[in-house]
C-alpha cells in the first residue's frame, strides 16, 4: 500500500470523526420490513425506503425465483451489446404504460439514471436551473454535463421559490436550452415540489422540466405513478426519473419521456452504453412489483393510513414534523448533539431512526428522519411513538423546540 495514500486516508477519516460525520453502517440480519433485526437487535425500522413492503413480497420473490430458472442469474453484457433480454424490454414497456409516456429506458439505479440522462441531454450552450435542495445524484449528474449550473453564477433557486425561478428564467434567455430540475418529493423534508407552477413557468419561458421522482415512485399519483400523475400533468413534464429501488422494492432507475429521448439515451447515455444490464431476475421481480401496484390497492392504502397515523400522533404528542406531506416525516430537534443523542436513545429503545445533521441540512436544523411504510403494523408504530415520547423525557423537553 502506498504510504502517501494511506496517510491521506487515515487523516481524512480522523477529520470525519472529529467533525462527527463518520458513518458506520448497521447490518440488517433479516429481510427488509417494518420490524427487523439489525446488529443483533430487534428494532422497528423507520429508516427504510421499502414504502410498499414489496422488497419481501411473496409474489415478487416468486417471480425472481422463476426468472432464475428461466434465465439464469446474469445478463452477461451491457444493454446494447446483447445484454438486453426480452424480460428487460417487457419491463420498459410496462413502465411506459404505467407512466403514460411514449417510452422508458431502465438504468441499473436511480443514481445511474441521473448521471446517464442529465449530461446526455445538455451541451455547453445550455443551462441547468436547480432547486437548492436537490438530491446528490442530481447534483453529480449536472456536474458531469458541460452546461452552466453553478449557484455562485446564479442558477440555483431557493427551495421551491417560484419568484426566484422566474427571475432566473428571465435572465437566461440567451442559452440554447434551459433545463429546470427538481426532486418531486424532497428526500430530507418530505415536501412536494410545486410542479404545476414549474411546468407553467417552463412553458412560458421555453424551458424544459426534469423531475426526480425517487421518493414519489410508488407513493404519489395513480397506483404510485409519481408527481406528474399526482398533479395531473401528463405530457407536461419532459423528463421523469423514477427509482425501482425504493417503493418498488428491488433495484434500478428509469427515465420516462418521449421515444426520441429514449433513442438518444440508448446512443448517448454512458451508463447504458458501458455498464452491464440488470440480472433478468431483477426485471422479472419488478414486473411482479408493478402487477401488485396496479392490481392490489392495499399496500398503498396501508402506506398512507400509516403515514397519516404517524404524523397525527407525533403532532398530538407535540412533535414538529416540519410540514412534510409524504411518508418521509422529519421530527425536528434543532441542536445537532441532541439529535444524535436522540438517535442513540431510540436505538436503545428498539427504534431505528437516523438523525440528519449539518451539512446534510442547515446548521441548527437537525432532525430525526422517519418513514412509516406499508410494512409497519399498528403495534410497530405505537411502539415507536412511545419510544419517541420516552426519549424526549430522558433528554428533557428543552432539547426539542
Ligand atoms: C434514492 C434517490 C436516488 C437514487 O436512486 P437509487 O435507485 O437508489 O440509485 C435518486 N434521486 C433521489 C431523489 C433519491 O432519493
Amino acid at each position: 500500500m502506498n504510504a502517501t495514500l494511506q496517510n491521506w486516508l487515515t487523516g481524512q477519516i480522523e477529520t470525519l470523526k472529529a467533525e462527527n460525520l463518520y458513518k458506520v453502517p448497521k447490518i440488517l440480519e433479516t429481510p427488509a420490513g417494518g420490524r427487523v433485526r439489525m446488529n443483533g437487535k430487534e428494532v422497528v425500522n423507520l429508516s427504510s425506503n421499502n414504502y410498499l413492503g414489496l422488497a419481501n413480497h411473496p409474489k415478487v420473490r416468486e417471480a425472481a425465483l422463476r426468472a432464475i430458472d428461466q434465465w439464469g442469474v446474469g445478463a452477461g453484457a451491457v444493454r446494447w451489446i446483447g445484454g438486453t433480454m426480452s424480460v428487460h424490454e417487457e419491463l420498459e414497456n410496462r413502465l411506459a404504460k404505467f407512466k403514460h409516456t411514449e417510452a422508458v429506458l431502465v438504468f441499473t439505479g436511480g443514481f445511474t439514471a441521473n448521471s446517464g440522462c442529465i449530461p446526455a441531454v445538455l451541451s455547453n450552450e445550455d443551462v441547468v436551473i436547480s432547486d437548492e435542495l436537490n438530491h446528490a445524484s442530481i447534483i453529480d449528474g449536472v456536474r458531469l454535463s458541460s452546461a452552466k449550473y453553478k449557484k455562485s453564477e446564479g442558477y440555483v433557486y431557493a427551495h421551491k421559490d417560484m419568484e426566484q425561478l422566474e427571475s432566473i428564467l428571465r435572465a437566461t434567455q440567451s442559452f440554447a436550452k434551459r433545463m429546470i430540475i427538481t426532486d418531486g418529493v424532497f428526500s430530507m423534508d418530505g415536501d412536494i415540489a410545486p410542479l404545476p407552477d414549474i411546468a407553467a413557468l417552463a412553458e412560458q419561458y421555453d424551458a424544459f422540466v426534469m423531475v426526480d421522482d425517487a421518493h414519489a415512485s410508488g407513493v404519489l399519483g395513480k397506483n404510485g405513478a409519481g408527481t406528474a400523475s399526482h398533479f395531473n400533468l401528463y405530457g407536461r413534464v419532459d423528463i421523469q426519473l423514477g427509482t425501482l429501488s425504493k417503493a418498488l422494492g428491488v433495484i434500478g432507475g428509469y427515465i420516462a419521456g418521449s421515444a426520441a429521448l429514449k433513442d438518444w439515451l440508448i446512443n448517448r447515455g454512458r451508463p447504458y452504453l458501458f455498464s452491464t444490464a440488470h440480472p433478468p431476475m431483477v426485471a422479472a421481480a419488478l414486473i411482479a412489483a408493478l402487477d401488485v401496484m396496479e392490481n392490489d390497492p392495499t399496500p398503498m392504502e396501508r402506506l398512507w393510513a400509516n403515514t397519516r397515523w404517524w404524523k397525527e400522533n407525533l403532532a398530538a404528542q407535540g412533535f414538529d414534523t416540519m410540514g412534510s406531506e409524504t411518508p418521509i416525516t422529519p421530527v425536528y430537534v434543532g441542536d445537532e448533539a441532541a439529535a444524535q443523542q436522540m438517535e442513540r436513545l431510540l436505538w436503545e429503545e428498539g427504534v431505528y431512526a437516523l438523525s440528519i445533521v449539518y451539512p446534510t441540512v442547515g446548521r441548527g436544523k437537525a432532525r430525526l428522519r422517519t418513514m412509516p411504510s406499508a410494512a409497519h403494523t399498528q403495534e410497530d408504530l405505537e411502539f415507536a411513538l412511545q419510544a419517541f415520547v420516552r426519549v424526549r423525557e430522558k433528554l428533557g423537553t428543552s432539547a426539542l423546540a
